[in-house]
């Protein structure tokens, strides 16, 4: 599971102009909004993720497309278990 993952992420239409800032979880697909526009081109997206584990990259893709960290999180069973094994 990814569920714990966040992009932070912004679309540009550089045949316009047009920007704006998303958020959403990991494995979505984020929508600009952005479709009435009479320009021709690409919109493209470029943003950050965040894992709570502290993990973190960054991506981009075409508008419709799904945003995926590709992150795959080992901490989840260790915040349970916090097993400090090696002390001074
Ligand atoms: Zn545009
Ligand atoms: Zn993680």
């Amino acid at each position: 599971m990814t569920a714990d993952v966040t992009w932070e992420a912004r679309w540009e239409h550089s045949e316009c102009g047009a920007s704006g800032e998303a958020l959403f979880p990991d494995e979505h697909a984020p929508d600009s909004g952005h479709d009435d526009c009479a320009e021709p081109g690409e919109i493209g997206w470029y943003g950050q993720w965040a894992c709570i584990c502290g993990a973190e990259g960054d991506g981009d893709w075409e508008d419709g497309d799904t945003a995926d960290s590709g992150h795959e999180c080992a901490d989840e069973d260790e915040l349970d278990d916090e097993d400090e094994g090696v002390a001074a």
